[in-house]
């Protein structure tokens, strides 16, 4: 996780302290981030951001440093941003991902559009979300979209649905669905949990969502955004081979 280990906004499930105004980033982060990186030896990496409302372009010229520096030194490691929704601002948005050396861009919009105001910071909602995806997808189809979900805080198995077409209309690629479980303790400010969804009920949405064309999916209690993220860059890439590969035989 990089851009300071505070964040700009107070989601009711996320464990990541909130502060209005947090120290700058540390101009040094990038080459940092590339060692840690580098003695990890890491062929595939996943690299997370706090929001940062503060700053007038919501970090992304941060990011991008990072992202670059680490590049630069590992050429043959993946890389995966999981990135904030830079409040909306599209331009910062463009910046950041002209020319950005990653394989896949991650938005997570967290819970169905319905619950927003209950689960998110008030700054962050399913519309924006799938707009930072949408619009990623636009710029740079070259580029694997990634997000995903917590089920457990209040939504209906349908909703879920619901919100997998919204995600397959956005030309969101790769999927996670995973189980919210409460970082604190009854009573505290974190959302308690709505309901512990089966296996089974994950299986279904994994099916249904590899019916509806994602290139790779990960549903299942245990998921998390970054769950197994190198191999499924790896079955998404597979998947996409395969269908640009694909002829229909002919009438
Ligand atoms: S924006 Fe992200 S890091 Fe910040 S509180 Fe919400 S989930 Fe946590």
């Amino acid at each position: 996780m990089i851009a300071g280990k505070h964040c700009t906004r107070g989601c009711r499930f996320c464990s990541v302290e909130t502060h209005k105004a947090p120290d700058l980033p540390d101009v040094n982060e990038p080459q940092r981030l590339a060692d840690a990186v580098e003695r990890m030896g890491l062929t595939h990496v996943v690299i997370t951001v706090v929001n940062r409302d503060d700053l007038p372009d919501g970090g992304a010229s941060h990011f991008k440093n990072c992202i670059e520096a680490v590049h630069v030194r590992l050429p043959k490691t993946t890389i995966e941003l999981l990135s904030s929704d830079l409040d909306g601002n599209w331009q910062a948005l463009k910046m950041l991902l002209d020319q950005l050396p990653v394989a896949v861009f991650a938005h997570n919009v967290e819970c169905v559009s319905r619950l927003d105001a209950q689960v998110r910071d008030p700054r962050a909602s399913f519309g924006k979300s799938l707009d930072v995806l949408r619009r990623a997808k636009e710029q740079r189809p070259d580029l694997m979209t990634k997000s995903s979900l917590m089920v457990g805080l209040g939504e209906t198995d349908e909703e879920v649905i619901v919100a997998m077409n919204e995600f397959c209309q956005a030309g969101v690629d790769i999927l996670t669905i995973g189980q919210y479980l409460a970082p604190g303790r009854p009573g505290s400010r974190y959302l308690p949990v709505d309901r512990f969804v089966r296996p089974e009920q994950f299986q279904e949405w994994a099916d249904r969502a590899h019916r509806m064309g994602f290139l790779a999916v990960a549903s299942g209690p245990l998921v998390r955004s970054s769950y197994r993220a190198g191999m499924l860059l790896a079955e998404a890439s597979a998947a996409a081979r395969h269908d640009q590969q694909y002829q229909p035989a002919p009438l």
